[in-house]
């Protein structure tokens, strides 16, 4: 555990009586850190998306991460973020899509390159790429680099799947995503402007019908300002199934 960072335990009610079991080993933990920023805490710490330095949401800095998987869902500054600082210091590969893998294992990391469709197993963890409806490039040198498409990603870890869906609208092929998969939880966009907001979000939800889903991508800058519990009260009103789970950033998710 790392020093400074906030905990909090967010237990759903059907969930509840599992509360006095041993919280690790059986369960995932799902850690917010800002922005599309996650790790999924259980056999194996599986880091997604680590846009910490610059995140002025985000608790941790990329020295304080511990990953045995970095997940990256395309080339954006504010998704790529720390993935190289984190994967060097843990000696932790990258899985992302091939072009980027490209681009990344210039930089001395051990990248996986995959691409949408595909699903990489390794550590005992499954990571399924799927679609995204989104940009991807890299920027760097105030140069526009190719690094391939942007993707959502499935975890698959100790009997549970996570649903990251990277920046994106929604699409109907979510549904396929779900028929294919079962997630059962969906990290979702809400935050408008470089990607889906609320009403999109709540269509989304509608397609994939997990069990449960964490709002992201929301309120790290004025641009993607929005309160996540008009999400909750969408969802509510749309009579989905849901249970919209709103975490602060440090705080966490049981599973
Ligand atoms: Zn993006």
């Amino acid at each position: 555990m790392c020093s400074g960072e906030t905990l909090r335990i967010v237990y759903n009610e059907k969930l509840i009586s599992r509360k006095n079991k041993d919280l690790r080993g059986d369960k995932m933990r799902i850690k917010w850190l800002g922005h599309a920023a996650f790790i999924l805490e259980g056999s194996k710490n599986i880091v997604i998306d680590p846009f910490l330095t610059g995140n002025p949401l985000s608790p941790l800095k990329p020295e304080e991460v511990d990953a045995d998987i970095i997940a990256v869902t395309h080339g954006h500054g504010d998704h790529l973020g720390d993935a190289v600082e984190i994967a060097l210091k843990n000696d932790a590969p990258i899985i992302c899509i091939h072009e980027l893998s490209r681009f990344l294992s210039r930089k001395g990391v051990e990248a996986v390159g995959m691409n949408i469709g595909g699903t990489a197993k390794l550590k005992d963890v499954a990571v399924t790429m799927v679609q995204a409806l989104h940009s991807a490039d890299v920027e760097e040198n105030d140069e526009i680099v190719s690094t391939g498409d942007a993707a959502g990603v499935i975890v698959e870890m100790d009997g549970v799947r996570v649903y990251h869906t990277g920046d994106t609208d929604v699409f109907t092929d979510m549904r396929l995503i779900a028929e294919l998969y079962s997630p059962d939880v969906m990290l979702v966009p809400i935050g408008d402007w470089y990607t889906m907001g609320i009403k999109g979000a709540v269509k989304a939800l509608e397609f994939v019908r997990p069990r449960f889903a964490i709002p992201m991508h929301y309120n790290t800058f004025p641009v993607i300002k929005t309160n996540p519990e008009e999400f909750r009260k969408a969802v509510k009103e749309a009579n989905i199934e849901t249970e919209v789970v709103i975490l602060k950033p440090g705080e966490f998710f049981e599973i």
